[in-house]
């Protein structure tokens, strides 16, 4: 199925800069229950944490009540261990010495979403826990960097399958990937996080993508829980995912959900970032 540049939707500079206000409040929850993921504490609490961080902001979630059945019951999305993606928080999920886990949170402001994801270390993880992590974070800001206006959709999914390549041998789940984003969280086009480069819609100023690459330190398959929710690996195997919200500029980038506007990492990339930033 190919998909036309006509099926996204394009924002204006201001529409973006109102995109950025959601993706600051995503930024700021995401600060905070990273502070707050410590052993002992339950995901249950870390979205109460992103529930505050909403309501201090004036935001409404992406998540809660999402699609279903059942509707989405959190504000975040938390993903322990096995876990790779769509977690339901809960009293019973307890954050342990040495667990990896994904937090996905998503915000409105004025009708415009942000989106991103992290992947904590609680306590004292294990030296391949954080390889995973890192080679999933360096994915996204690769994939990211790839998101330039005159190319292409797959240039950015050829970019994240590189990256965590490059890396060590990492299973890239396959199921699952990015999207455009704007008056609503999902819209087109999806984004795999593998594949041949320069296929797709060309990227054009005023896209919005979010891109998250998920990757396994053991099989890239996954089943979702009977909860029709939890997506976890078949073979029980640590996962990560990391996630941002980017807008494509004709001068170059802004990744809306990071405080700095991506400023650092592009650098570290060459890639500019759009005075739209400053
Ligand atoms: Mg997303």
């Amino acid at each position: 199925m190919r998909r036309r540049r006509d099926d996204i939707q394009l924002k204006t500079p201001d529409q973006i800069r109102s995109m950025r206000r959601a993706g600051l409040v995503v930024a700021a929850g995401l600060a905070a229950m990273t502070d707050a993921a410590k052993p002992g504490v339950s995901t249950y609490e870390l979205d109460q944490v992103a529930r505050r961080v909403l309501a201090e902001a004036g935001a409404a979630s992406s998540f809660l009540g999402y699609s279903g059945p059942p509707p989405f019951p959190g504000v975040i999305c938390s993903s322990r261990n096995a876990n790779v993606v769509h977690g339901i928080p809960s009293r019973d999920d307890v954050l342990a010495d040495g667990d990896l886990i994904s937090l996905d949170f998503g915000a409105i402001v004025d009708g415009w979403h942000g989106d991103a994801a992290v992947t904590v270390a609680v306590g004292a993880v294990s030296t391949d826990a954080l390889a995973l992590s890192d080679a999933c974070r360096t994915a996204l800001w690769d994939g990211i960097a790839a998101a330039q206006a005159g190319g292409r959709l797959t240039d950015i999914s050829h970019a994240v399958q590189t990256s965590v390549q490059s890396s060590g041998p990492f299973g890239i789940v396959t199921g699952y990937g990015g999207h455009g984003i704007g008056t609503a969280m999902h819209m087109d086009p999806h984004i795999l996080n593998h594949g041949k480069p320069g296929r797709g819609p060309q990227l054009v100023a005023g896209m919005a993508l979010a891109i998250e690459p998920m990757i396994t330190l053991g099989s890239a398959h996954t089943h979702q829980l009977p909860d029709n929710w939890t997506v976890e690996t078949v073979d029980g195997s640590l996962a990560a995912h990391w996630e941002h919200t980017v807008a494509v500029l004709s001068d170059g980038l802004w990744v809306l959900t990071a405080e700095d506007g991506g400023r650092a990492e592009l650098a570290a990339r060459g890639v500019p970032i759009s005075a739209l930033a400053d």
